[in-house]
């Protein structure tokens, strides 16, 4: 099946053109734009990381409410934690020490979780019952260096149990798919996302591995190096899960400033999944939605 392409109108943002020079290059000079990318809907709705339970919301404080808003997709790995260290299983968590989402999935189960920050470290991990032990991984993981993280784990595991279904979140799946596709044709790839946010450093990461001769991570288009273009006549152009579409417009008008004005859009899936707001936020929401039915009166 061929993946959809569409063309699309060059991005205008009053007042930043110009800050890129137009340098001729052999071919034509075009951007391929990743798609999905940019927010998800755990960031759509607001939603955390997850966080260990002792730093969990307490009870309301001096009138203040506390709400746990962390996004379904890591909630599901926390039960999972939970539910197989309750069965005494040692779980080998594959992810990035240190980062938020996994000190909150280790901190379910302090005791039966060891973390597995790389391939090379499954070659060393050691477990107390190598017949009880199953694999959990960071959400925003690259799917395959989990996979071969994963594989070498059962080389020396073969009883290694699996998750009972994908960790890896749909959103970061599905940015790397699209990734991965624009790579393969661009010479190219401006990831817009920050340092610290784990899925839009592996899109820098999955492109180079699918092709691209060169990949950077910028959090704002003035980031964007002019020696970046020198000779390149395609641009891919992508955003990690948290990153708002108007960064993403901002990199694109200033490489049509530079040339670049044919914007192919490369859109491998569609997403239309929306998270609900936590509970509380619901009930707080539809409240005032009543309050703005009853007009304003005073219902004391
Ligand atoms: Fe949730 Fe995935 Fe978005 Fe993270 S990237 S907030 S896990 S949907």
């Amino acid at each position: 099946m061929s993946t959809p392409t569409v063309s699309l109108p060059v991005p205008r943002v009053p007042g930043r053109r110009g800050r890129l020079q137009d340098i001729p290059v052999d071919g034509r000079k075009r951007v391929l734009l990743a798609s999905p990318r940019g927010y998800c809907a755990g960031v759509d709705g607001a939603l955390c990381l997850g966080y260990p339970p002792p730093d969990r919301p307490a009870p309301a404080e001096r009138g203040r409410q506390a709400t746990d808003a962390t996004c379904p997709r890591v909630s599901k790995v926390h039960r999972e934690a939970g539910r197989f260290a309750r069965d005494d299983f040692e779980i080998l968590l594959i992810g990035h020490l240190g980062h938020e989402e996994v000190e909150g999935t280790a901190g379910e189960a302090p005791e039966h979780v060891t973390i597995v920050n790389s391939p090379e470290e499954a070659d060393t991990v050691q477990v107390r019952d190598p017949e009880k032990v199953v694999w959990l991984s960071q959400t925003t993981l690259s799917v395959d260096e989990t996979m071969e993280t994963v594989r070498r784990l059962r080389l020396r595991f073969p009883h290694l149990q699996d998750p009972p279904s994908d960790d890896i979140c749909y959103a970061t799946q599905n940015r790397q798919v699209a990734i991965k596709k624009v790579a393969t044709d661009a010479e190219l790839v401006i990831v817009v996302g920050s340092a610290n946010s784990s899925n839009s450093v592996r899109l820098v990461e999955v492109a180079l591995e699918y092709g691209a001769k060169a990949a950077y991570r910028v959090d704002y288009a003035s980031e964007v190096r002019q020696e970046w273009l020198d000779g390149v006549a395609s641009v891919g152009v992508t955003s990690g899960a948290s990153v708002p579409e108007v960064l993403v417009q901002e990199v694109l008008d200033d490489l049509a400033g530079a040339g670049y004005r044919d914007v192919e859009e490369i859109r491998t899936a569609e997403e239309d999944l929306m998270f609900s707001l936590p509970k509380e936020l619901r009930q707080d929401a539809s409240g005032r939605r009543d309050e703005r039915a009853l007009g304003g009166r005073d219902r004391t």
